[in-house]
């Protein structure tokens, strides 16, 4: 694929990832991103240079090599840092109590194995934006470009883009890194059996409010790396991560940093997020400040079949130009199997050149 151009669609971390892969081997790479920040759903913010305050993921599984290989590769691998709380507490609506290992995986619906979870997480000392800014940084200048692409039509070299704004860029190849409503949108006049596949993974919503703190205001010790709520408990927040005790650097000396997960839509989060904090772990007086972040379609959801029903997209796709679907809707939801799954694609984007 020496000097013919690949699009790479998307810069969440398995566009970007998958563009540096590319470009490693010599392939002309362009990313095209709808929005203004790469990174996706990956997003650090640092108020005042003082905190560190995640919107989207907050760490790793430390026992998925595939994020830390890649912040090697990148030179940026001394920035990981490990959880330094362990253990997480059950609120049943009444009282904090001590919750199994495991137990915490099952309560969010996650299947993750015991020996995995006590392993632990790992993330960046300045956020999970690190590795984004990282990547961004290996690519060559002029590779990412602000675009959002509405079509791609096959023509006798490759794609024929069309991106807002009304442009038209031709590709011999592109690597799809969306989540997969937007892949199926894209793909819906290539392929509209592919497309409607693809629908069939729908993605739920999250709803997060940080949330700063002098630590004196907080009136119960705070233990380990948060608390998850109990169903039958039916509260509107229903996990709080203690971003500030999970990692180091999140907040200030003498400051806490919480991170309320909310049921979806539930009124005014910000406020709704203080007060059930403020009754949970008796707090006195209002939040320094607080940022809300809302995901309308954050994560994945795969139904049974898959994998099987994605291996028939891939294998259909096989019958059109270079092209290949990575990312969080396509091969596991988190970051370490978000990069497993844009090397991949690299990988048989290239193979058929
Ligand atoms: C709140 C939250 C918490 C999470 N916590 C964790 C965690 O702790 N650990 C973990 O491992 N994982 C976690 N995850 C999952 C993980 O962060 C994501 O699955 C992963 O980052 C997704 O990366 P991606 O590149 O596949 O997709 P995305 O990050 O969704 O990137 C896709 C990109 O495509 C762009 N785009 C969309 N349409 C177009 C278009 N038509 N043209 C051009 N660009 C377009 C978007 O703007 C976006 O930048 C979390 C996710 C969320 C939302």
């Amino acid at each position: 694929m020496d000097g013919l151009k690949i699009a790479v669609v998307g810069a969440g971390i398995a566009g970007l990832t998958a563009a540096l892969a590319l470009q490693r081997v010599g392939t002309d790479v362009l990313v095209l991103e709808q929005e203004q920040r790469p990174g996706g759903v990956l997003v650090t913010e640092r108020p005042g240079g003082r905190w560190v305050v995640e919107g989207g993921p907050d760490s790793w599984l430390a026992s998925d090599p595939e994020l830390a290989t890649l912040a090697r590769e990148l030179g940026v691998a001394e920035r990981i840092i490990g959880q330094q709380a362990a253990g997480a507490s059950r609120w049943d609506g009444r009282r904090l109590g001590p919750l199994a290992v495991g137990e915490a995986a099952k309560l969010l619906g996650f299947e993750v194995e015991g020996s995995d979870l006590r392993a632990g997480f790992q993330t960046f000392k300045t956020g999970m934006a690190d590795i984004i800014e990282a990547l961004v940084a290996a690519l060559r200048p002029g590779t990412l470009r602000r675009a959002g692409v509405t079509a791609a039509r096959p023509t006798a070299h490759g794609y024929r883009l069309s991106a807002t704004g009304g442009s038209a860029i031709d590709v011999a190849g592109m690597v799809i890194a969306l989540p997969l409503f937007a892949a199926a949108r894209l793909l819906l006049g290539l392929d509209a059996a592919v497309a409607h596949s693809l629908q069939e993974v729908t993605y739920l919503p999250s709803l997060s409010v940080s949330l700063a703190y002098r630590r004196e205001q907080i009136g119960t010790p705070l233990e380990g790396t948060g608390f998850l709520t109990a169903p039958q408990a039916n509260d509107v927040v229903r996990a709080c991560t203690f971003a500030s005790l999970k990692f180091a650097g999140r907040a200030p000396g003498g400051h806490v940093l919480l991170r309320a997960f909310l049921a979806w839509g539930e009124g005014e989060a910000r406020s709704l997020a203080h007060a059930r904090l403020t009754s949970i772990l008796k707090i006195s007086g209002e939040p320094l400040w607080a940022r809300v972040f809302h995901w309308p379609r954050a994560i994945p959801v795969y139904k049974p079949g898959h994998a099987e029903r994605l291996a028939v997209v891939r294998e259909r796709l096989a019958a059109f130009p270079p092209i290949a679907l990575c990312g969080a809707g396509c091969d596991g939801p988190g970051v370490s199997a978000c990069v497993r799954s844009a090397r991949a694609a690299a990988q048989a984007v290239l193979s058929r050149g």
